[in-house]
């Protein structure tokens, strides 16, 4: 497994592998590894030749009064679980590597600026032109994305799609603890108590689910249902909860096609996130 930090030269090693057809598998990534990061790398080493990780807490992703600083990391940690998934290449450029000097930034329209684009205007600007630079270094054949971040995963679908880029976007499923919390660099912030009542948010989802598949379509119903298990929470306040179109990401009163039920939810001061698909087959 190699680390490298450098642009020039991470792109100079891949372009050798590309030129003798090597097929390359990319994770994007923020660090601090869980389960849910690996299983992207364990795909990505099934379906291609050469595998590439990137650690990079992207500073344009986070608002005025997120968590940046601190942020969880522990690079000895990743790169030691990298190695046992046979990660060929780590990609850990620092803050002034990828953005030494830079005016431009990619900007998708319409599907950014509703659920998480809400609390979060700038986020996916940043996140859209991150990935961007990233894809541009390492050239993948396929990028790996969990479906624990929906709304990311179709925005950059979309981005891909728009302008072009010769990359296949692989959504992979939300990796979960045995009791339903989706997995989360973000959960080691969360008190033993707050653990407990973060579960309510997978629950939630679970119970709609139900719901759903027991005829009931109207999404007011499934929204104050969740609404009344997260609430009852002395520590969770609800940022959004919203029903939506599984490509558009508009908001539907009424669950027809494939639709999405996306939570965000504060448990104290922690952020969490989480969604379940409504596959056409239950709606
Ligand atoms: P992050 O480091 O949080 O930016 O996440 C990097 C990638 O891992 C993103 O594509 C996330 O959607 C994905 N990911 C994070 N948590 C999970 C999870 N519990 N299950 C599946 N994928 C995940």
């Amino acid at each position: 497994m190699r680390v490298i930090r450098n642009i020039t030269e991470l792109k100079s090693e891949l372009r050798n592998l590309e030129r003798s057809g090597k097929t390359i598998g990319f994770v994007p990534t923020m660090g601090y590894l869980h389960q849910g990061h690996t299983s992207l790398l364990d795909r990505s080493n099934y379906e291609n030749d050469i595998s590439v990780l990137s650690i990079f807490v992207n500073p344009t992703q986070f608002g005025a009064n997120e968590d940046l600083s601190k942020y969880p990391r522990d690079e000895k940690r990743d790169l030691e679980l990298a190695k046992t998934h046979n990660v060929d290449f780590v990609f850990i450029p620092d803050v002034e590597e990828m953005y030494s000097s830079y005016l431009t930034t990619v900007h998708v329209k319409e599907l950014t600026s509703g659920l998480c684009g809400k609390s979060r205007p700038t986020h996916f600007d940043g996140v859209t032109t991150v990935v961007t630079k990233l894809f541009n270094i390492v050239r993948p054949t396929k990028a790996y994305f969990g479906q624990k971040d929906i709304q990311q995963l179709q925005v950059i679908r979309r981005m891909v799609s728009d302008l072009d880029m010769d990359v296949v976007i692989v959504g992979c499923e939300i990796v979960r603890e045995s009791d339903g919390l989706a997995l989360s660099s973000r959960n080691v912030y969360l008190t033993k108590e707050q653990r407990v009542q973060a579960l309510s948010l997978s629950n939630s989802l679970r119970e709609a689910k139900l719901l759903v598949e027991s005829g009931v379509k109207d999404t007011k119903k499934i929204k104050s249902l969740i609404n009344d298990i997260i609430s009852k929470n002395q520590e969770a306040r609800i940022d959004y909860i919203e029903v939506v179109d599984f490509e558009t990401l508009k908001d539907i009163d009424l669950i027809e096609n494939r639709a999405i039920v996306l939570l965000a939810v504060f448990v104290g001061k922690t952020r969490l996130i989480d969604n379940i698909i409504l596959e056409e087959e239950i709606c």
